[in-house]
């Protein structure tokens, strides 16, 4: 009788159970429009910040609505359609380009789309999934970011209208946002019970941009600080009800938490394939530095943590697609993602060397843009405040 030689297939594809053919296709659809439509011109959106035109042309393609109601635009797909779109994305190469577009779809989008009005609905989710409204997402404030509950600004009811008075910074979109999802304070007297969101056009007389931000990485998104005086609201723009506001936002950045998640290891993992090429090709001492033990250890360890990264993510993912609220699941998910993105991303500038640190290889945008992760959609201290809670504690 012979006897086969068993040997690993490194090579071969390795499908996560969540996904589905159809899921695949879709993944290739994103990535190859990513490659050809975005990352040819990532390195000119770092100086300009990216057009409006893509989220028009993605609202085109079908791709900012996948997990909405097909009678509103959206392809009425399952939750891991919104994973394969954070994780093809990777492939435009700009962190801020993808940050921009998960604002529009993951972060602004939900709340409408969950307690929106039909007349809402009708306009801003059917013009979301479009492309043809731009969306930003307003929660944090000059005094108040981790600190949810000690936002300022309020919205008083007067008549048919809600009158707005305060500001909000570091908005993403929101030097372009045509509307913005809003989180305002109703009543100072009821506590958590005191909080209001609101869907509001930016050209409603009383919103003005203040400031565009700088900052360190991102560069492709933009950044803005917004103020709100005697803005008046119709009442039909509130989302949920009176009062609802702070669990409906708590409810939203799970969403959010979580896509980022996905973006993190996507992101990562085109960083360590790049690095890995670079470690076959470049020489020292007479040999690829892929093979010094020191580097290739360092490949080995860094491939590890992203795979436990991304089985956390795919398992959380999986909870959401069941109908579940996991919370605890979806904050340890997106601290380790981001901690691990960050290690990640370090690492492979430092195996690049020197031109790690020059601009040619894109290694330092990552290194910059995947920083965001431990800050953004909840610091890395709030989520492990959030999970040592859910225990008790
Ligand atoms: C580029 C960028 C884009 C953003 N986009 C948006 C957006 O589109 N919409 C939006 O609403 N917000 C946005 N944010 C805001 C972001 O969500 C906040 O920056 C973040 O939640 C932290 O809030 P903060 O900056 O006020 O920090 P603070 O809350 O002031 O925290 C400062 C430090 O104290 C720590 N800390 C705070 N509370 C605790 C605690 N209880 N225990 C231990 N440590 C604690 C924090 O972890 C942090 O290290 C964006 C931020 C950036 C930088």
């Amino acid at each position: 009788m012979e006897s086969a030689t068993i040997k690993p297939d490194f090579a071969a594809s390795t499908r996560h159970f969540i996904f589905t053919e159809e899921h695949e296709q879709l993944r290739e659809t994103i990535e190859r429009f990513a490659k050809t439509e975005l990352a040819p011109n990532a390195a000119e959106w770092e100086e300009t910040t990216f057009p409006d035109s893509v989220i028009k042309r993605m609202g085109d393609l079908g791709f900012l609505g996948l997990t909405q109601p097909e009678e509103y635009g959206g392809q009425g797909g399952d939750y891991f359609t919104s994973v394969v779109r954070a994780e093809a994305m990777a492939y435009s190469n700009s962190g801020g380009l993808n940050m921009g577009i998960a604002v529009q779809t993951d972060m602004a989008m939900p709340p409408i789309a969950k307690f929106g009005s039909e007349e809402i609905k009708q306009k801003y989710l059917k013009g979301a999934i479009a492309g043809d409204i731009i969306l930003a997402l307003g929660i944090t404030e000059p005094d108040a970011g981790s600190d949810v509950a000690a936002i300022k600004t309020r919205a008083v009811r007067d008549g048919d209208d809600y009158v707005i008075n305060g500001s909000k910074v570091f908005i993403t979109n929101g030097l372009r946002a045509d509307a913005i999802v809003l989180v305002t304070k109703t009543d100072d007297s009821k506590g958590f019970e005191g909080f209001t969101l609101f869907i509001v056009d930016t050209d409603t007389p009383g919103f003005a941009v203040s400031r565009k931000l700088e900052k360190l990485g991102m560069h492709a998104s933009d950044t803005a600080e917004l103020a709100f005086t005697d803005m008046r609201v119709p009442a039909g723009n509130m989302l949920g009800e009176e009062g609802k506001g702070f669990y409906n936002i708590m409810w939203e950045l799970q969403s959010e938490r979580m896509v980022a998640a996905c973006a993190c290891v996507a992101g990562a993992q085109r960083v360590l394939d790049q690095t890995m090429e670079y470690a076959k090709e470049r020489q020292a001492f007479g040999r690829p530095i892929g093979k010094f033990q020191a580097i290739r250890h360092k490949i080995a360890a860094m491939s590890t943590k992203l795979e436990a990264a991304r089985q956390l993510n795919y398992y959380t993912a999986w909870l959401v697609d069941q109908g579940q609220y996991p919370v605890r699941e979806i904050s340890q998910a997106k601290l380790f993602s981001s901690q691990v993105g960050c290690e990640i991303t370090d690492e492979c500038l430092q195996i690049h060397g020197g031109w790690g640190y020059m601009k040619e290889y894109g290694v330092e945008r990552a290194w910059r843009d995947m920083r965001l992760n431990r800050i953004g959609a909840g610091t890395d201290e709030v989520m492990l405040d959030v999970i040592g809670r859910s225990y008790g504690f």
